[in-house]
């Protein structure tokens, strides 16, 4: 058995103070003719060794066994802080992990897993799940002529849009460059159809400025419901296809299979 080293200043304590007492004890029977014989030369010798040894317990207390408590103490505070800030720190990596560094909404590795597991969810109950593919249009031509920073901010302003129609249990994921995606579960064709038109109509009205120019921009979006059987990537296959006819038609509108 092992014995931290405050332990055994507190065995020492007690040893030091328990033979005090007994030489105390000894001092007392000397003195008044019980056990121990010897008089009162014994007494004092016994009174003596008592107050060394009480004193000596006393020093022990003060010099090794406080101070070694006390430092065990503190220790034990920076410890309990270094756990907490590093746990902090474990919370703000994971959301890193699964956040997109410029919009703060999900990136893809998130939206991919969130997709899997609806999809694993709800093909026991039987509930639709939707999604939407929305793309910025001529997204190029804004980093071309107003620079990247104030394409950044758009990026910025239609990611801030996008989360203020979603709902509770709605994800919303960048999913690279200037395009972004929505999972919501349990939710009707119509619905999301519906939902989509109102996202693309509030993007068309985000104005951004640049000095004194003000700039516009408009997405061009895509949805599928899923089958119910197929996987999550011929779920975005369709998905993506529809936002390739909302291109191919003029952009800034919604197309549904
Ligand atoms: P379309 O209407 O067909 O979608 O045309 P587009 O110009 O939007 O599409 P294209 O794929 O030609 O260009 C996408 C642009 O998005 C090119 C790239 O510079 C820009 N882009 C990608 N990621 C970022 C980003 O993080 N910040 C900024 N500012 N621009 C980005
Ligand atoms: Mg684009
Ligand atoms: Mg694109």
């Amino acid at each position: 058995m092992r014995f931290h080293k405050v332990e055994l200043f507190f065995f020492l304590l007690i040893a030091l103070a328990g033979f005090g007492g007994l030489f105390a004890w000894a001092a007392y029977s000397a003195a008044s003719g019980g056990l121990v014989v010897g008089g009162g030369d014994a007494a004092a010798k016994f009174a003596m060794m008592s107050a060394v040894l009480t004193g000596l317990s006393v020093v022990c207390g003060a010099t090794l066994v406080l101070p070694t408590l006390s430092r065990g103490l503190s220790e034990r505070g920076t410890l309990e802080k270094m756990t907490e800030s590093l746990s902090v720190r474990s919370l703000s990596l994971e959301h890193a992990a699964v956040t997109d560094g410029l919009t703060g909404v999900y990136n893809r590795r998130y939206f991919d897993d969130a997709l899997t597991e609806y999809i694993s969810a709800f093909s026991s109950i039987g509930k639709p799940i939707g999604m939407v593919i929305l793309d910025l249009d001529h997204f190029k031509t804004v980093n071309d002529t107003h620079g990247h920073d104030i394409g950044d901010e758009v990026l910025r302003r239609v990611a801030e849009c996008l989360r203020m129609f979603i709902r509770y249990h709605d994800v919303v994921a960048r999913l690279g460059g200037e395009e972004f995606a929505i999972l919501s579960p349990n939710i009707s064709e119509s619905q999301l159809f519906n939902l989509s038109d109102r996202i693309r109509q509030a993007v068309s009205e985000i104005a951004v400025r640049n000095g004194n120019v003000t700039l516009k921009v408009t997405v061009s979006a895509g949805l599928a419901i899923w089958d119910g059987e197929e996987s999550g990537e011929d779920l975005y296959r369709r998905a993506d296809k529809q936002l390739y006819q909302a291109k191919r038609q003029g952009r800034n509108r919604v197309c549904a299979a």
